[in-house]
């Protein structure tokens, strides 16, 4: 890897030694996210103010130093990891919030916590609903470049439904805002979009303005077991077709179940053990949500095995740390886990659940599986031993299907994590040559000289074959 000294240090001088790390336990701690494949860089920049950022920029544009931003590096694809070196920018410092009570938007540096930003807008009476289930631990420039989504998705939406303007910075170090603090924008080519999802490689977000809207008056929630995963799936759809729309509607396959169980030494459904279930939520005015109410016991007692009605906050908030812990808790089934967030269309529901049925007795591996029912997106582990090559073996073959079975079903190969380096082997899956060269052009003209965390998205990489390291993060569940 090259070393970029003299660039880095002229970025010492002209930042300081306390914006400029060198040091090795920086370097480390920079060089990888949730992935746990690392690659040192040569320095790791902690702005203090967002024009540090411009003046990283230019010198790395100058010298071409390999920049990746990062925000809390809770990524799972390895898009936060300096594949290729460099500088790497912390932005966790900046991370003031303002929430503006009249227009309903929240004024956002891009380290600020998500769930910071949730607090701040609940505290005055409204509502930030994107809410992944690291939203204790990332920040909401990660989840703008991922657009990240979440448990709300199919009622409200994702990030992207939540921005109105962005600021930050091109890989020129020029400074640039995209839209402004008003409702409607509509002069010139809408660069916010391009750069929501663009993985820190378009352009780095320094701050955004968010849509917030009123908080719901009322919140209610059930959950349902069924028979098995096919019957649980067709009575979501029986849901759908009466026109109810759930805030959350988390479906858990009888694997997850017992993960969660296990991990949380609770019992998810009492008196229903070993089956799938799902879990909803409904919001809206008390009104509203009382007319839902019988609509859904109604629809419940016809479709379900069972249902219970959390009687309490409390209650629906020991149900909703169940699923929250679903993902960590899948290790028990193996120490490595290829975790496809892909998306399916509801009409392809019920044919889904059959293919992933005959993947697992195919791979012989637990891939236990949850996800948004609301919105299809599905969360797929396949579960096997690192040091195990027959395993390793089937669940390169198990991905590979999966992903090819996605597209041919109308779906995507990614609904919320994005692409990285995990994706990279499925990009050209999901997307015909044209479309690959389309968005390569859209890179080089934002990055001409391909600074901005490259070796990510386009270049095939097979993660899983990569060494991982054995550090434990503080959202890992062991
Ligand atoms: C336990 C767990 C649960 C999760 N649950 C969900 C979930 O429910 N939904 C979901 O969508 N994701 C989920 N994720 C994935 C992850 O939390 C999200 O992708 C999140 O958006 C990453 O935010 P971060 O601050 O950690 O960003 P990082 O991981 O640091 O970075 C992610 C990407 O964003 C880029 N980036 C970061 N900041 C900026 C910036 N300011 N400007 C430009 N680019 C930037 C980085 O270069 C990188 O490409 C989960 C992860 C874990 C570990």
């Amino acid at each position: 890897m090259p070393s970029f000294r003299s660039a880095t240090l002229q970025l010492k001088r002209r930042l300081g030694a306390r914006v400029v790390f060198t040091g090795e336990a920086a370097l480390f701690a920079a060089s990888f996210d949730s992935s746990k494949i690392s690659f040192l860089p040569a320095a790791v920049i902690k702005p203090r103010k967002e024009a540090d950022i411009g003046v990283a920029l230019q010198l790395a544009h100058k010298y071409r130093v390999p920049v990746t931003v990062r925000g809390r590096g809770t990524t799972l694809m390895g898009s936060a990891a300096p594949v290729h070196g460099g500088w790497v920018i912390d932005m966790l410092a900046l991370n003031r919030i303002q929430i503006d009570t009249e227009a309903g938007m929240a004024t956002v540096q891009a380290g600020a916590k998500v769930a910071d930003i949730q607090r701040a807008a609940e505290a005055q009476g409204w509502f930030y609903p994107p809410d992944p289930s690291s939203k204790e631990y990332c920040t909401i420039g990660g989840n703008i470049a991922c657009n990240a989504g979440g448990m709300h998705g199919g009622k409200y939406g994702v990030t992207r439904d939540f921005i109105i303007a962005l600021r930050g910075f091109m890989a020129s170090g020029d400074y640039v805002e995209w839209g402004t603090a008003t409702k409607k924008f509509s002069a010139g080519f809408n660069l916010r979009d391009l750069w929501i999802g663009s993985e820190g490689m378009l352009g780095i977000v320094t701050g955004a303005v968010l849509k917030l809207i009123p908080q719901p008056a009322a919140r209610w929630t059930l959950l349902t077991s069924y028979r098995n995963e096919a019957a649980a799936l067709r009575a979501a759809l029986a849901l759908f077709r009466q026109r109810v729309q759930p805030a959350i509607c988390e479906f858990l396959d009888r694997e997850s179940v017992r993960c969660a169980e296990r991990a949380t030494k609770t019992t998810v459904f009492p008196g229903q053990a070993g089956r799938p279930v799902i879990l909803l939520e409904f919001t809206g005015s008390a009104a509203e949500v009382r007319e839902t109410k019988a609509v859904v016991l109604a629809w419940a007692k016809k479709n379900a095995a069972g249902h219970r009605v959390a009687r309490s906050r409390a209650e629906a908030e020991t149900l909703w740390a169940v699923r929250r812990k679903c993902s960590g808790a899948m290790f028990e089934l193996g120490d490595a886990k290829l975790n496809e967030d892909i998306v399916v269309p509801m009409r392809n529901y019920l044919n889904f659940i059959k293919f992933l049925s005959g993947l697992k007795r195919r791979s012989g591996l637990p891939i236990p599986t949850f996800g948004h029912l609301a919105d299809g997106n599905l969360h797929v582990n396949i579960m096997y031993h690192r040091a195990n090559r027959q395993e390793s073996h089937a669940a390169e073959v198990a991905v590979n299907e999966l992903m090819r079975t996605v597209v041919k079903l109308g779906g995507a190969i990614s609904g919320e994590h994005g692409i990285g380096l995990a994706k990279t082997p499925f990009l050209r899956v999901q997307h015909r040559a044209a479309q690959v060269k389309a968005m390569r052009a859209v890179k080089d003209a934002l990055d001409p000289r391909g600074i901005l965390n490259p070796g990510k998205m386009f270049e095939p990489v097979r993660i899983w074959k990569y060494p991982k390291l054995a550090v434990h993060l503080p959202w890992d569940h062991k």
